[in-house]
């Protein structure tokens, strides 16, 4: 192991079932101090247009960020938000909500560290850096398979490095897991994200990081993520519901083990062409039946099943200086081939490989 020995933290409160989300209300009111404060809200910009104030209990100081995912998350925004919020009420709000995709959660997560620790955000990029806890954060996920309601860390690119503030202040103190969001994501987005989830418990399982634990989180979450894109006898809301404990199971099965060969190669793909997580993985994971051969085989399965393309000829035009950056890049994950290949991981992959994988991609 490259990390001395950790105690891993866990959300304290899982709220869960369909229509949880009308208990957000008595959620935040009870983290109120004498039934007064207020509530920071960072939520995902598709759900701008869809009268969503109507279903959170909105009260008057209140505040609403909205997340546009289309990058992926930034120092500089964290920033920004953690200075709006402030601006909006000195005396700090009792909640911070995330509600969305893995990018509102982190920036959710990383926003409320942010207005009780002085100073800029990628100043935190790291393992415990952050030195107060932050303000009460409940994460709503709208869409599942990334883990980031139950990690400790949330991913931001910052003006040096793309890495995680990373420690026990950035795990949620409390999850609404409510499967009647789900219902308008897009098929494709679903299957990419609901991929996320499949490939980190591949990549626990056939590394060698892998614990009793993680192999426990691991296996099952596959078996339910397999039900979700196979079995054709499950209702859509059925299916979600699965697919959100999938991803929780997942995102502890990294956490008691480590990712792999292809989250080190879709960390070239999003620094050097801006690709999101979900579709990176997929794309790499695409060209990895060498090194995944059961994972592949059924993740071409539940593919074909879903019936969604996964885009290929994207580094038709990489310029060699570019391929250079992402190997590197890939490279420089050194935990996540300590974890595929074991302490001698520099005998199994070097740059030549990883930019042959990245040709085909
Ligand atoms: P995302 O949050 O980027 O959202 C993907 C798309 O789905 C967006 O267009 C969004 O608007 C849309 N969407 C979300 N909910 C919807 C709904 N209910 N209906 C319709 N559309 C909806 O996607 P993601 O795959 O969940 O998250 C990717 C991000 O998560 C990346 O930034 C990645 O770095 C991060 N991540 C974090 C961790 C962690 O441990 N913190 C782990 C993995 C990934
Ligand atoms: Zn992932």
């Amino acid at each position: 192991m490259l990390y001395d020995f950790r105690s891993f933290i866990n959300p304290g409160y899982y709220a869960f079932g369909k229509g949880t989300l009308s208990r957000l209300g008595q959620l935040i009111d009870r983290r109120k101090e004498n039934g007064k404060g207020w509530t920071a809200y960072l939520i995902d910009i598709y759900f701008k247009d869809k009268n969503i104030e109507a279903k959170l209990p909105i009260i008057a100081g209140d505040l609403i960020i909205w997340i546009d995912p289309v990058l992926e998350p930034k120092t500089s925004l964290v920033d920004e938000y953690a200075a709006q919020i402030k601006a909006h009420n000195p005396q700090l709000p009792s909640v911070v909500v995330g509600m969305g995709g893995g990018t509102a959660m982190d920036y959710g997560k990383a926003v409320r560290l942010m207005v009780t620790n002085s100073g800029a955000s990628h100043e935190y990029q790291g393992l415990d850096k952050i030195k107060n806890p932050g303000i009460y954060c409940i994460c709503i996920p709208t869409i599942s398979g990334t883990g980031a309601e139950v990690s400790m860390t949330t991913v931001l690119s910052g003006p040096e490095k793309k890495l995680g503030i990373k420690c026990d202040y950035t795990m949620p103190d409390e999850i609404i897991f409510d499967p009647e969001l789900l219902d308008t994501v897009p098929d494709a987005q679903r299957f990419y994200t609901g991929m996320d989830c499949f490939i980190h418990n591949v990549e626990s399982l056939e590394g060698t990081w892998i614990t009793t634990m993680g192999k426990a989180f691991a296996e099952k979450s596959n078996e339910m993520c397999e039900d979700v894109f196979m079995n054709d006898s499950l209702s859509r809301i059925e299916a979600d519901e699965k697919l959100m404990v999938a991803s929780i199971l997942g995102g502890n099965s990294i956490t008691y083990a480590q990712v792999g060969v292809c989250h080190a190669l879709s960390y070239g793909l999003a620094h050097v062409l801006g690709i999101h997580h979900g579709v990176g993985n997929c794309i790499v994971f695409n060209q990895l039946e060498k090194y995944y051969p059961e994972g592949y085989k059924k993740f071409k399965e539940m593919q074909i099943k879903a019936g969604v393309e996964i885009p290929e000829g994207i580094c038709a035009n990489v310029t060699d200086e570019q391929l250079n950056v992402m190997a590197a890049k890939a490279l420089a994950n050194e935990h996540m081939w300590d974890n595929a290949f074991g302490k001698e991981w520099r005998n199994h992959i070097n740059a030549d490989i990883i930019k042959d994988l990245y040709r085909k991609m």
